[in-house]
């Protein structure tokens, strides 16, 4: 059983979070929760985030209102997986934040639906961030046309890019007197297969079993898989559900032969008792994915070295990964555009506010110069941080739902597939079935948003 809890930062929630309901008109002369006491600006910022970027982001804040003493910052957080009904319900109540995470895959909707304010006037007027310095593939991710996303107005600001790399543990490695992998050469998927199977073992002899290769949660690790085999879930004009393409089937059930075939995760029963994320801090797993997000928790928890290297990959030869996203907006019913929109830029781009997030660990730096520097530092683990600007600059994606309407069709893949990762059916068998489902939620988005459009 592949258990869908691994921690999950707020750079990734995209598969399991899409806003996929339609939006109903939302601006208007609603009521905004910003508004004056003792004659001082109040902004709402409604964000998420594990426990330690939530206390990351709270010292950010102060830093702000010490800075901007006119400004009082109400914060309202929430666990990562309860964020979107939250923000759903406020939007739905009219009572839209005037700062607040959102996901890339919701920016055409809110645009059309009014809940976004246009803010592309003050960051190109800013004299505190510099526009170029910030990742263009993050900037790109929130701007939009009315017709073509990545073009056109900002509205929003990465609050960070989450590349999900691959870790993997040196000290298991080493006591084993296994090669340790090569950062600059994948392995493929036969060479992945082999050391994981020379890594599973009963390390002292009592009949069970100590540590294992991996043991990867579908919903974020089956992406490198697929796309490394020159598959995907779209086409390129992004109406077409592809899941049923030979090379997809083939990564799926690779992907699902790791605990059926190879053997190389806990079983099914062991997977009950702790779920991957607990091994892998336990130091029982060889290889587990690693976003910048959970770089102060392994450095607290960890007990082994670890360092990150490029996922398997498949038959084009070349790795493949994710990078996912959040947006910091805002509200487009904020009585205060200008200082909400300060504070988005001081989340995402400002020199001290971002410095502040990346010594908490909880991200990379948003600036493409201090992500240099930052790399290169060898105090800051693991090593081999490059591994996601590469990630980053050269061959991550975001996550199949982002370009379309709505991403019911991509939450559908996932609901039924457990019977395959349990070995009770096959990826073809399963691709058979779901396909349809996935088409006919793909064409109902595709539809929704041409009426959108009119
Ligand atoms: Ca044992």
């Amino acid at each position: 059983m592949f258990k869908v809890s691994k921690k999950i930062g707020a750079g990734m929630l995209l598969a399991t979070m899409l806003v996929s309901t339609a939006l109903t008109g939302c601006s208007g002369s609603s009521e905004s929760s910003s508004g004056k006491s003792d004659g001082k600006i109040e902004l709402s910022f409604m964000f998420r985030g594990q426990p330690q970027e939530q206390e990351a982001f709270k010292e950010v804040i102060k830093k702000y209102e010490e800075a901007n003493p006119d400004v009082d910052v109400t914060m309202v957080i929430t666990a990562p997986d309860q964020y979107d009904t939250k923000l759903k319900a406020a939007i739905a109540g009219r009572k839209i934040p005037d700062v607040f995470f959102y996901n890339p895959a919701q920016v055409k909707a809110y645009v059309n639906s009014g809940v976004l304010l246009d803010i592309t006037e003050q960051v190109e007027g800013s004299e505190d961030i510099k526009l170029e310095d910030i990742w263009e593939t993050g900037v790109d991710k929130y701007r939009y046309d009315g017709k073509t996303l990545g073009e056109g107005a900002i509205y929003g600001l990465p609050k960070d890019l989450g590349p999900f790399a691959l870790g993997y543990n040196k000290t298991m490695f080493e006591e084993a007197g296994i090669p340790l992998p090569d950062k600059d050469k994948p392995y493929t998927w036969d060479e992945f297969i082999s050391v994981s199977q020379e890594l599973t073992k009963d390390t002292n002899g009592d009949g069970k079993m100590d540590q294992y290769g991996t043991g990867f949660n579908v919903n974020w690790a089956l992406q490198p898989f697929v796309w490394s085999n020159g598959a995907d879930w779209l086409d390129e004009t992004k109406t077409k559900v592809t899941i049923d393409d030979p090379k997809f089937t083939e990564a799926l059930q690779w992907f699902a032969d790791h605990q059926n075939k190879y053997k190389i995760t806990p079983s099914i029963g062991e997977a009950q008792t702790l779920d991957t994320y607990q091994r892998w801090l336990k130091g029982q797993l060889a290889f587990f994915p690693v976003g910048p997000w959970d770089m102060g928790a392994f450095k607290e928890q960890l007990k082994f070295e670890y360092d990150l290297i490029p996922w398997p990959a498949g038959s084009t030869g070349k790795s493949a990964a994710w990078i996912g996203s959040l947006g910091i907006g805002v509200g487009s019913t904020t009585k205060h555009p200008e200082e909400a929109a300060e504070l988005a830029m001081y989340l995402s781009a400002d020199q001290e506010g971002q410095q502040a997030l990346v010594d908490a660990q909880v991200q990379l730096p948003n600036s493409m110069e201090v992500a240099k520097s930052w790399s290169e530092d060898t105090s800051i683990k693991p090593e081999n941080k490059q591994e996601f600007l590469d990630i980053i600059n050269d061959y991550g994606r975001g996550f199949p739902a982002e370009h379309t309407y709505t991403g019911e069709w991509y939450e559908e893949f996932f609901k039924n597939i457990q019977p395959v990762l349990d070995g009770k059916q096959t990826a073809e068998e399963y691709v058979k079935e779901a396909q349809p489902k996935m088409q006919k939620l793909l064409d109902a988005a595709i539809e929704q948003e041409k009426q959108a459009a009119k």
